[in-house]
């Protein structure tokens, strides 16, 4: 008789075991989540809260520039979209515009 051994088998069947299978299904859970949310768009916000100045003041535009200066090199992409404060020009790029900026960062 060994009691440990059953005891063992017992705790190893109450416990739920997690499959490669489980892991890609999680993956692919979140990847549809994150690609859910990057295609979000800001388009039609009005009077959104700014993290900036805290006032409800940030609207929609798709005349946003964003201009960036790297390596002594300076560089301005124009027409994005996303939203900008009234009160303190500060600007939140939607995903799409962040797409383009990011494809522009990694040349
Ligand atoms: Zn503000």
């Amino acid at each position: 008789m060994k009691p440990d051994n059953k005891k063992a088998k017992i705790l190893m069947e109450g416990v739920t075991t997690i499959t490669p299978e489980m892991i890609k299904k999680a993956n692919r859970e979140m990847a549809r989540r994150y690609t859910g949310r990057s295609e979000y768009s800001l388009k039609g916000v009005k009077n959104a809260v700014c993290p900036a100045c805290e006032n409800a003041s940030m609207d929609y535009a798709e005349n946003l520039v964003f201009d960036i200066t790297l390596a002594g090199m300076g560089m301005v992409i124009s027409n994005l979209s996303g939203i900008r404060c009234r009160k303190c020009a500060e600007i939140s790029f939607d995903a799409k515009s962040i797409k383009i900026i990011d494809k522009y960062m990694m040349v």
